[in-house]
């Protein structure tokens, strides 16, 4: 056998699961189609991920504390309302302060090459994992009760199981081939940071517009993260707009709230759709993150997710190596399998609700989402149940998360 466990997909979701089964004294190999060695560029890249404190907190066991606290952001308070392009936010919003659940914040933001980085350091220097950058995966299949990954190079690898942790179109996923919930929304996600005038005292904000919502998240210095919905149409020809033009449209939608604004940095587009896959376990593999489960950005929670499968698909194999269990059977596979079902549908049918009655402009649903917000903000334990949610708080933690050994 060349490894315990073989990971396919060496992203955030992929080299964290590597550094927590790594620490727990399991041998790991992973693969990554990319070169380890991202350069680092200068200047800020919009691409960042609001992370929940569950997410920060398995991310700080792992040795991430003093980048989440040197490159992050906190978000204490999330400001949602309902409106239109130069037209402001309506009068009905909803202001959710972490204070409420007797925390300093909601979790962080971070630029993802910080995280990337951050994380891939941490995997070099640790002993049970070898990674092997850049190695694509071509398939997998099972001989003799060992799993076999084979690169496209031709050269093969044995283990106990495989993670998927390469997307929803990646090698396990084609292999394990599950049926899936998918939807493709029509719209996509134009994501950029700008730099304004104002300070955003750590204030997320999300204005939902009949195209589409656009989230508004502060990074450190005076900056924020954009992340807005249009239709897949429209985005396309926002992003090859000169600048100045593109900042013309971007202004009525984002407000004046926060000042004069100015692009900062490159500004990237991604179709979106939803891809629930109805199985991860099956003999020998297992998928975790987005080849699991891809959702609508809206909501800032398909990370947040992905870490959570990584922390419960630790315990899990943990404590069945322990007990002497073959890790790679369907049986121990199955008990993650169960554990996230609920987590990954919930997440999925939220998102893709919220993105159905709020990109729309119909009257009647307009009315009923402001009442349903005005009524939530009225109902202090509905509105701390719903930051706890948004904190990834609620239900049943994998003890990673909660800080306590396996
Ligand atoms: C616009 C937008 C905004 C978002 N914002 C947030 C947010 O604020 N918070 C949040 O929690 N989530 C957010 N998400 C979701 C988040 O981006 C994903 O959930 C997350 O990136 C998934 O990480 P992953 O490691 O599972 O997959 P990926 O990041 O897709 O990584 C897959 C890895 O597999 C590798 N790979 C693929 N194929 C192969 C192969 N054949 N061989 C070897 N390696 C392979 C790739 O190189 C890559 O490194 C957002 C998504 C979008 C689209």
């Amino acid at each position: 056998m060349d490894g315990d466990i073989a990971i396919s997909g060496g992203g955030i979701v992929g080299t964290s699961l590597a550094l927590t089964l790594a620490r727990e004294g399991l041998s790991v190999l992973l693969f990554d189609r990319m070169p380890s060695a991202t350069p680092k560029k200068s200047g800020v890249d919009g691409r960042a991920f609001a992370l929940s404190l569950s997410s920060c907190s398995l991310l700080k066991s792992i040795g991430l504390a003093d980048l989440l606290r040197d490159r992050g952001q906190k978000i204490t308070s999330v400001h949602i309302s309902d409106g239109r392009a130069g037209e402001g936010a309506g009068p009905i919003a909803l202001n959710l302060d972490a204070g409420e659940i007797q925390t300093d914040s909601f979790g962080c933001m971070i630029e993802g090459r910080y995280l990337l980085e951050g994380l891939i350091e941490l995997a070099a220097v640790e002993p049970g994992i070898v990674r092997f950058s850049p190695s694509v995966v071509s398939k997998c299949r099972i001989e003799s009760s060992k799993a076999i990954l084979s690169l496209s190079s031709g050269q093969e690898y044995s283990s106990t199981a495989v993670a998927g942790c390469d997307g929803r179109n990646g090698p396990v996923a084609r292999w394990i081939d599950p049926p899936r919930i998918e939807k493709d929304y029509g719209q996509s996600a134009i994501v950029c940071a700008v730099a304004h005038e104002r300070p955003h005292c750590g204030t997320a904000h999300q204005f939902f517009m009949p195209p589409g919502p656009i989230a508004i998240l502060p990074m450190p210095g005076s900056l924020s993260s954009i992340v807005w919905t249009e239709s897949t149409s429209e985005a396309s020809r926002l992003v090859s707009l000169p600048e100045e033009e593109f900042m013309h449209e971007l202004r009525p939608r984002f407000g004046d709230f926060l000042g004069a604004l100015r692009l900062a940095g490159d500004r990237f587009v991604w179709p979106l759709s939803l891809s629930l896959a109805e199985r991860t376990a099956a003999p020998r593999a297992t998928l975790v993150g987005e080849s699991a489960h891809g959702l609508h950005p809206l909501a800032g929670q398909g990370l947040n997710l992905g870490l959570r499968d990584v922390a419960a698909l630790t315990e899990i194999i943990v404590l069945a190596h322990r007990r002497g269990e073959d890790f790679g059977s369907i049986n121990v596979l199955r008990r993650y399998q169960e554990w996230r079902r609920i987590d990954a549908a919930s997440l999925a049918a939220a998102t893709d609700f919220f993105n159905w009655i709020y990109s729309s402009d119909n009257g009647m649903l307009r009315a009923a989402r402001s009442l349903g917000m005005g009524i939530v903000d009225g109902m202090p334990w509905l509105r701390r149940a719903l930051i706890r949610e948004a904190a990834g708080m609620s239900g049943m933690q994998p003890r990673l998360i909660s800080g306590k050994p396996l």
